[in-house]
């Protein structure tokens, strides 16, 4: 089944995507170029460094796309709902749709979303049952991105030997230190801010291990696991795929 795209129409989301777009296209073409490639080129850092970074960076980008145009829970249309589940189901009154009682009705997006965490501005979306784990994706990538710019912007300005076949006259080689230091302030900004938001985002999903009765305990994998839609570890870094929900029962769902 193909993915179905999913765009917010507000200017403010817009404005806010294209913020942290531009911060991305700082970091992905201006570091290499200030930073990786001469020290590269010049035989400082190995190719597989150059390569991690541009991985790092890639995965960055495909989590914010996925999370911005990945729909984040839909209601659907005429739901079929089990007998001894109907005292977890509600009528919207904005939608007049019948959806699970942690649905809630996002004015952003006009529409209500399964299991809302927020409307998040910064991928102008909402974050729901179904975008949750591309959410987390981008916490995660951003994190390391940001980590790994600052690592090299320190390891530029107190670190690596200088280099020696610089042309003067070049923007990037005059406003060096700006520019450096421009890197390093957002990648201090995104490292503290991601760092803080998915540090929020995982104890909130993991501490629902331990509210749950003995009856319905599950262990810390399987909660992301249901987050994620797939026991496969290694897919729940992957952001070129489609969730599956794991379980049909809405009232024992992890709460995001
Ligand atoms: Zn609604
Ligand atoms: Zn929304």
């Amino acid at each position: 089944m193909r993915p179905r795209l999913h765009f917010v129409v507000d200017p403010m989301g817009w404005l806010c995507v294209g913020l942290v777009c531009g911060v991305w296209l700082y970091n992905t073409f201006l570091v290499p170029q200030l930073v990786l490639l001469p020290h590269y080129q010049e035989g400082h850092i190995p190719w597989a460094m150059v390569a991690c970074y541009y991985v790092a960076s890639a995965l960055c980008v495909a989590a914010l796309f996925r999370a911005s145009t990945a729909d984040p829970g839909h209601l659907a249309v005429d739901p079929h709902i089990p007998h001894s589940e109907r005292e977890h189901w509600e009528l919207c009154s904005k939608c007049n749709l019948m959806r699970p009682k942690r649905s809630h009705h996002c004015s952003r997006c006009g529409h209500c979303v399964r299991r809302m965490d927020h409307h998040c501005p910064w991928i102008n979306n909402c974050v729901g049952e179904d975008n949750h784990w591309l959410f987390l994706q981008l916490c995660f990538y951003t994190q390391v991105l940001s980590l790994f710019t600052l690592v090299l912007d320190f390891c530029q300005y107190y670190y690596f030997q200088p280099l020696t076949s610089l042309n003067q006259e070049e923007f990037t080689t005059r406003h060096e230190l700006a520019l450096l230091r421009l890197s390093a302030l957002s990648g201090l900004v995104m490292f503290g801010g991601m760092s803080s938001l998915f540090y929020t985002q995982m104890t909130g999903i993991l501490s629902v291990s331990t509210k749950l009765s003995d009856r319905h305990h599950r262990p810390w994998q399987w909660m992301l696991a249901e987050v994620c839609g797939t026991r496969w570890k290694l897919l729940w870094f992957i952001p070129f795929r489609s969730r599956q929900p794991l379980q049909a029962s809405q009232h024992l769902r992890t709460h995001v």
